[in-house]
């Protein structure tokens, strides 16, 4: 190779010494959703462009300017999903789930958006999230923010705060967007391109405008609020309830607008104020036109999805200490090239009967010294000897590596029960 060819910009390697932190927050989470009775979705990554474009809308972010979208051989436009909320909807309607026992569903994956990369803002990143479907009250709306606060309390996360909003039903979107375009068009001239293009084809999506410029304008618009109707009223109000009743606080943000178009009555964010500008670490939202929409029959939906980058970086930040390592329990010096069979079989034995046993076999010869040092950088507890000696007496030195303890030699055929007893 002439060229020392690099990962591409926005896109991580994440290597091994990271992994315990991602394994812990994965684990977690899911243990979580599989407690609340959440099965598992997988979902391919390309989709046809199309799907996103019809269910994140044509005028959000993502859509117009973040899509890795491309031709494929066959001259088929494809992306690499951004999302995974279309995909869900997609997968049941076309595996005919919609209205079947599987209705709460939870994906992890890679997803790609093409922005412009900084601290917990990726190009690759990833997401794992809920989808809701056939639940149209608000009860399913609390169990998943529920799910999220139990989240951040098992991963020992502080600081994270919920913001709530209704966007009402989509007459109430209605007359509300007649109201936005009523007031935004009388401040025409302090739009920018993009709010421009919004007015006209999704103007609350001008609420959602980042531009600093605009927050004035933004500030004194009209609020949702003023014209929920009563059943949407009644949604947000029960859902608040159960909210107190489960102890968990919340703001409600009249200004929350999300990024579908498909989005209806609630709307939350997970915000923090300790990742910069990107504070958000989980967003979700009530979707209840979208399944109609792809032609499944009329279904509510509602779900959410958390950035693990951002949840990560977090706990990295906080300097844990409690975060499982993932060491090795064990290493096997072997100083003998003839010991290497019997090493080898003693240690498939060890993890035939030891389940779950983490034992590195030294492998590539050497000195005492040198597989000493790798044992010791291992991590391990322990550290297995066979030498000439022990291979003639047909025994195994045990050398603990973290306390002074002397070593001993047990015979090949009590090693396994010497081992237990030491691990366990
Ligand atoms: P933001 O306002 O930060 O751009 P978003 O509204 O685009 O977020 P969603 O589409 O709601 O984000 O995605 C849900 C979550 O996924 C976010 O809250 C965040 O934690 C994570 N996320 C979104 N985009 C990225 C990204 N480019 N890199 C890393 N994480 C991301
Ligand atoms: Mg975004």
């Amino acid at each position: 190779m002439a060229e020392h060819i690099k990962v591409i910009r926005g896109m991580h390697d994440t290597l091994p010494a990271s992994m315990p932190v991602w394994h812990f927050v994965e684990s977690t989470v899911i243990n979580i959703l599989n407690s609340y009775g959440y099965e598992e979705i997988r979902t391919p990554i390309l989709e046809k462009t199309e799907l996103f474009m019809h269910s994140i809308g044509e005028t959000s972010d993502i859509v117009t300017k973040e899509m890795y979208t491309f031709e494929d051989r066959n001259g088929d436009l494809l992306t690499m999903r951004p999302e995974g909320t279309a995909s869900c909807v997609r997968a049941i309607i076309e595996n005919g789930l919609v209205q079947s026992k599987h209705n709460r569903l939870w994906y992890y994956g890679p997803m790609f958006r093409h922005e412009r990369p900084q601290k917990g803002r990726l190009r690759q990143f990833h997401q794992i999230g809920v989808e809701a479907f056939g639940l149209p009250g608000p009860d399913i709306d609390a169990e998943i923010i529920m799910i999220c606060a139990r989240i951040w309390k098992d991963l020992g996360l502080t600081g994270l705060k919920l913001e709530i909003n209704s966007l009402g039903s989509s007459d109430a979107r209605l007359a509300y967007r007649e109201k936005l375009i009523e007031y935004f068009s009388d401040n025409k001239d302090a739009l920018d391109e993009d709010s421009l293009v919004r007015l006209d084809k999704n103007p609350m999506r001008i609420l959602d405008s980042k531009n600093p410029e605009l927050e004035k304008l933004i500030q004194s618009a009209p609020q949702m609020a003023d014209t929920l109707d009563e059943e949407s009223k009644e949604h947000f109000e029960l859902l608040q309830n159960i909210l107190n009743s489960v102890n968990i606080s919340y703001t409600i943000n009249p200004r929350m607008v999300r990024g579908l178009d498909y989005y209806n009555r609630t709307v939350f964010e997970w915000v923090t104020d300790q990742l910069g500008a990107q504070s958000a670490v989980c967003a979700g939202g009530r979707y209840d036109g979208m399944i109609q929409h792809f032609g499944g029959p009329p279904t509510p939906g509602i779900g959410f999805g958390m950035g693990l980058e951002r949840l990560t970086i977090l706990l990295e930040e906080s300097n844990r200490d409690d975060i499982p390592a993932e060491n090795a329990d064990i290493y096997f010096v072997i100083a003998t090239d003839e010991g290497i069979p019997t090493a080898m079989s003693l240690a498939e034995k060890l993890r035939d009967q030891l389940p779950g046993i983490r034992l590195i076999t030294h492998c590539g010869g050497g000195n005492f010294k040198k597989q000493f040092k790798k044992a010791d950088r291992s991590g391990a507890q322990i550290a297995l000897i066979l030498g000439k000696d022990e291979l003639e007496k047909q025994t195994v030195g045990i050398k603990s590596l973290r306390t002074e303890s002397e070593q001993q030699e047990v015979s090949w055929l009590e090693l396994v029960e010497k081992i237990r007893d030491q691990i366990s």
